[in-house]
């Protein structure tokens, strides 16, 4: 998959992470051989307890490189969505910007893009312990990408509420108003979902300011 390497500072650490840009359409035939075990013969990866503790302020931070991201998304053309994939030993392995108007590809909100890339590159019981950190409140679908992604965490900045009360009936992003947690709810897995950060709301909605034709 057509990626590149970003260096940056976050707290003062220095990382390197992956990021999608989607210079070109990725299709078929993404699968890797199938060498582990069946589904069949051991527990379920999302009964382990998930073993990393963030504290609010690693969270807040984590939000504030995904608020970095959906800039660099509006800037690349693409609507401001954008999100990273943290593991449990607190490091950024994955960013992804939304791609879906230089890609004209519907589903390619940036948390969908993000869980398909993660689970083609790390098995399920890696991305159960790692968190998606979102400046939104994920979708309905990008709900559903997480959950078959199999990512135990999700933290996000503002509510899908939040972000209807700015994109309205856009035809570009006619936003729904359905809680993570609903979706999760009535799912199989226990995963957890943070938010929103009140301190962050204003930070998140200000790269919005003058693009939904407010
Ligand atoms: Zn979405």
């Amino acid at each position: 998959m057509p990626s590149e390497s970003v260096a940056s500072e976050l707290h003062g650490m220095r990382y390197e992470a992956s990021r999608y840009r989607g210079d070109k359409i990725y299709g078929i035939g993404f699968g890797r051989p199938f060498e582990g075990e069946t589904c069949m013969d051991k527990e379920p990866s999302w009964e382990t307890p998930r073993r990393a503790h963030f504290t609010h302020e690693e969270d807040v931070a984590f939000l504030r490189r995904t608020i970095k991201v959906s800039r660099d998304s509006r800037s690349h053309g693409n609507t401001l969505f954008g999100d990273i994939l943290v593991d449990e030993h607190k490091n950024i392995v994955l960013e992804q910007e939304n791609v879906k108007i230089t890609e004209h590809r519907c589903i390619a909100h940036a948390e969908t893009m993000l869980a398909d890339w993660a689970s083609h590159e790390f098995d399920r019981d890696y991305l159960w312990q790692c968190m998606l950190y979102t400046t939104a409140e994920p979708c309905a679908m990008c709900v559903g990408a997480i959950y078959w992604a199999n990512i135990g965490r999700v933290v996000f900045a503002m509510t899908e509420r939040d972000l209807l009360a700015m994109t309205g009936s856009s035809e570009q992003n006619p936003t729904m108003d359905m809680p993570a947690r609903s979706i999760f709810a009535s799912s199989q897995k226990n995963i957890e979902v943070i938010g929103p950060f009140p301190e962050l709301i204003e930070e998140a909605a200000a790269a919005h300011v003058g693009y939904w034709g407010e």
